[in-house]
């Protein structure tokens, strides 16, 4: 049979309008912001990439769902859907529901976290970090040497440094090790099963348990599936138990291939560990049938998870971020490659060249994409991600400076894309006269969501031509109405 062209695997039976600005308007709208794209109103945002967490369209199978919510507090069969999704797809006989990704990290890391423990990960996310660090532990990174090359075609610069891994083992004070799927910070690149198979290798060899996050599991094996040797004809489920096979457990966000708007939970295979789990849960989320979710989320959720792992949603999936990566590849606008599973990431250092680290690329052209057609991304780099020298107190650089367009599970079409392409396209070509930026006030944890900027005039010396005045008082009911919340 002639194999058929991808198309999204879907039809729209609910549209909501988006609101068109003009160029003059959004002018405006980003000095009211000041300048940062977390201050802007969605309603004010024609594009809106800024995450793919919780922002996706649900199926008419999972509207119908929630009608079928039992919101009972105790033994609801909701629960009893929820659970048994997640122990046909991924495994694990224990299942404990938590109202995001995140709650479930907190729950893991009360008994695995604390000082002096040392968590190793391939990349940690953000808030899994942040989870990690507040319960006194040290979460350590061991990415791939390939993932640091933003050009390289490695199929799997998402993998784990298994030499970096044994090293971090033989320190000693490990309690677990985790590995995430796909690697988000490290811009939504898959790990193999080889590479999975030695992170295990190595937990036996130390006697420790092995945890994914789990969030963009579907994705993931989807990559198994096209890039790994031996994998391409077998079905994505049994992909996906092949991986979870391999772990001792799992944290997972719904808000991601749980293809929900809210959700998570935590799963494993030690049901001691699992009653523990269960009895702090009651304390800080809810009655282990619930978790925090609504009776609707968990429907809602477990119908998700049937879905995701459906090969024609996969195809269209990778399809869908393949088509615009390969486009700017072509117009020669530098973006990371190969792509990824949930967003195009474009390298902003070499997009805007003449623009040194201290002027924040990445933010300058998350401006500007917004300036030029609406469309709201995040800047992952030296704003987000840059240090501090210990000894001078300086800033240091990120690794990176890139511009996440995360984009959100069948939400926009195909022309929206081209759109995307077009306006990215006409950035590159006027980046010569792009602008650098400056931190004007910036709140000493998380500044991305919370700083304000001012642009610097090309060719100036950093910071000189800084004109506080141009930006604009803060809207502070915006700033009111913004969520601390770390998830981009
Ligand atoms: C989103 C995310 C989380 C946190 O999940 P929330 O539901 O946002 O709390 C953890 N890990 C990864 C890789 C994620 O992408």
């Amino acid at each position: 049979m002639p194999k058929l062209p991808i198309i999204e695997p879907f039809r729209i039976k609910s549209v909501e309008p988006i609101r068109m600005t003009t160029t003059e308007e959004r002018v405006g709208l980003l000095q009211a912001a000041g300048n940062n794209t977390f201050f802007l109103r969605s309603e004010d945002v024609i594009i809106d990439l800024l995450t793919d967490s919780g922002t996706g369209a649900m199926s008419s199978a999972q509207w119908a769902a929630l009608m079928r919510g039992d919101e009972s507090y105790a033994g609801s069969p909701s629960f009893e859907r929820f659970e048994a999704a997640v122990q046909d797809i991924l495994g694990f006989e224990e299942v404990i529901p938590t109202h995001q990704g995140r709650a479930a990290e907190h729950l893991l890391f009360s008994i695995f976290g604390g000082a002096p423990n040392v968590i190793p990960n391939n990349s940690h996310f953000d808030t899994t970090r942040a989870n990690a660090e507040v319960s006194g532990a040290i979460a350590l990174d061991h990415p791939c040497l390939e993932s640091g090359d933003t050009a390289s075609m490695f199929p799997f610069k998402g993998n784990m440094d298994l030499i970096a891994l044994r090293a971090t083992l033989e320190c000693g004070n490990v309690p677990l090790v985790m590995v995430t799927v796909t690697n988000n910070a490290g811009g939504g690149q898959p790990v193999s099963l080889e590479n999975l198979r030695g992170i295990r290798g190595l937990c036996d060899e130390f006697k420790l348990p092995l945890f994914i996050d789990a969030c963009r599991f579907g994705e993931n094996a989807w990559f198994i599936k096209k890039r790994e040797e031996g994998q391409g004809e077998r079905d994505v489920t049994d992909i996906v138990r092949d991986m979870f096979d391999l772990a001792d457990g799992c944290t997972m966000s719904a808000k991601k291939d749980g293809m929900a708007n809210i959700g998570g939970f935590l799963a494993c295979r030690d049901k001691d560990l699992a009653d523990e789990l269960r009895r702090r849960l009651v304390v800080t989320e809810g009655f282990p049938t619930y978790g925090g979710l609504a009776g609707r989320d968990l429907e809602a959720v477990a119908q998700g998870l049937r879905e995701v792992v459906r090969e024609d949603y996969l195809a269209y999936r990778a399809a869908s971020i393949r088509y615009v990566v390969e486009a700017l590849h072509e117009r020669g606008v530098p973006v990371l490659r190969p792509p990824g599973g949930h967003a195009v990431f474009l390298d902003a250092a070499r997009f805007l060249e003449h623009l040194p680290w201290q002027n924040y690329p990445g933010h300058a052209l998350a401006l500007e994409l917004y300036l030029e057609g609406g469309i709201r991304a995040c800047e992952i780099g030296t704003v987000m991600l840059g240090g501090k020298d210990p000894e001078t107190g300086e800033e240091t650089p990120a690794k990176h400076e890139l511009v996440r367009l995360a984009i959100p599970r069948r939400t926009y079409t195909q022309s929206h894309m081209d759109y995307v392409i077009e306006i990215i396209d006409a950035v590159h070509k006027r980046r010569a006269t792009i602008d650098g930026v400056s931190i004007l006030k910036s709140p000493p944890v998380l500044r991305h969501f919370g700083a304000t900027f001012g642009r610097i005039t090309v060719g100036s010396p950093l910071g000189a031509d800084l004109d506080a005045d141009s930006v604009g008082e803060l809207d502070t009911r915006r700033v009111r109405r913004e969520t601390l919340d770390k998830d981009v």
